[in-house]
């Protein structure tokens, strides 16, 4: 009898985990086991009442929530073994997860583990934002879930902090739920997100604020108003709610919590170029990797990591050392972020992924073993995507190193 409760589990069900899932039971894996926490699958998207989503995947476009439907019957026909309302709290050694549900605690073993548990955007306690502690501070995702999940709208009138992608999806939610933001402000002298996009503010006539930032809330119960620094002059801002867009943070509490831990860059786990962490039992795909990207993305880079995944069951976990890709700052991750001797597994990545820290102008290049194989020039944005091809000798290198030669 075998030893394992499934071949491969997934734990998450949002766009990367059903796409890999699906992809690993086409490929010929019997039992595959998702676990999600939430009631149903779909993760993120579950709550995003407005399109885009599935144009590539299903050649059609999806609001949110039915995107998230469609994820679910998909698993379902491919045969995945799907567990909603199943909470994994722990990663255990030799390819084990700790899972809570309404049947209570159980021990679930697999020969491979994919970790698929997306990212969150920063709450108020992580900004350190000073004030009262009125109610009507949220982010973007919480005010989604109000009112997806329940119908509610808790304010009339926001402030909204951020200017990523996701700051938009605020504004529209806001806007197509009877809310009509005060303004939006971004601490830096550019928006976030790439133009035409980040105009969709200004068309609508919500007032976009740069270099501004928030430095006091104010309210008893609810909030009232709020103090911003614009230019460097404060001033208070009547309104009665906090948006608080973006800093996405991948949801990595499992890999914290055991022996793999996080790449510091990241903050999600290491993986190589197959999507395989540190710990060569445990894979991970989507938001969690680098957050945040789309919901597209994660479908397509779960569905690749699920191709590599399952090639690599009933194989001996490989034991070779993976060499770490550095970089120089101010770069701020790179994925894969380890690199390991190439395998007979399809790779998952085609290219290095690569976040800046801040807008740079200057000359990016990437050495192996000290020697020049590609470069590029320009200024660079933060949390916009850069992608770089892995060379075909990167896997066999000792020295990966990503170098940044700032120029004024
Ligand atoms: C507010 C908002 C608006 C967005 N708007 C768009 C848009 O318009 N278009 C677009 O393409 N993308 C959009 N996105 C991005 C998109 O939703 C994500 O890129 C995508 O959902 C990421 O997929 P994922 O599989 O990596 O993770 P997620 O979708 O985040 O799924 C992770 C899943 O893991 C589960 N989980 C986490 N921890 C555990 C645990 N310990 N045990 C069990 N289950 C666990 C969660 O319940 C969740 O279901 C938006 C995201 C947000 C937050």
């Amino acid at each position: 009898m075998s030893p394992f409760d499934a071949d491969v589990i997934v734990i998450g069900g949002g766009p990367s985990g059903v796409a890999a899932a699906i992809e690993m039971r086409k490929r010929g894996a019997g039992r595959v086991t998702l676990l999600d926490r939430e009631p149903a699958l779909g993760g993120a998207t579950r709550h995003c009442s407005h399109s885009p989503f599935g144009m590539l995947e299903f050649g059609r476009v999806y609001f949110g929530a039915a995107y998230g439907r469609k994820l679910e019957r998909e698993a379902a026909t491919a045969g995945v073994d799907i567990r909603t309302g199943h909470s994994v709290v722990r990663l255990e050694e030799g390819g084990a997860v700790t899972v809570t549900s309404g049947r209570g605690v159980e021990t679930l073993r697999a020969s491979r583990i994919l970790v698929t548990t997306g990212a969150r955007e920063k709450p108020r306690s992580a900004r350190l934002l000073s004030g009262d502690r009125p109610i009507g501070v949220v982010t973007t995702g919480t005010l989604q879930a109000y009112i997806a999940f329940h119908g509610l709208v808790p304010f009339r009138r926001p402030l909204i902090v951020g200017s990523e992608l996701v700051s938009l999806s605020a504004v529209l939610t806001c806007l197509t739920h009877g809310a009509r933001p005060v303004a939006m402000i971004e601490p830096r002298s550019h928006a976030l997100a790439r133009a035409p996009l980040n105009w969709f503010p200004t068309l609508v006539g919500v007032p976009f604020h740069r270099s501004t930032d928030i430095v006091d809330i104010i309210g008893r119960d609810r909030v009232e108003a709020v103090t911003i620094r614009r230019n460097g002059e404060l001033e208070t801002l009547a309104c009665d709610g906090v948006l608080l867009t973006g800093q996405f943070t991948p949801e990595s509490a499992l890999f914290l919590q055991s022996s793999i831990g996080v790449d510091t860059g990241s903050d999600g786990p290491a993986v190589d170029q197959y999507g395989r962490a540190r710990d060569p039992l445990h894979f991970a795909a989507g938001n969690v990797l680098r957050a945040v990207e789309t919901g597209g993305w994660a479908y397509r880079e779960g569905r690749a990591i699920g191709r590599s995944l399952a090639a690599d069951i009933g194989r001996d976990p490989e034991a070779v050392q993976p060499v770490a890709v550095s970089f120089d700052d101010p770069v701020k991750l790179v994925v894969p972020n380890i690199l390991r001797r190439a395998a007979s597994l399809p790779a998952a990545f085609r290219d290095f992924q690569l976040r800046f820290l801040r807008r740079a102008k200057g000359r990016l290049s990437l050495e192996l073993e000290g020697r020049e194989v590609w470069h590029a020039s320009g200024t660079w944005m933060p949390e916009r995507r850069v992608l770089v091809p892995i060379p075909a000798a990167a896997p066999q290198a000792q020295h990966v190193h990503f170098r940044f030669r700032e120029e004024s």
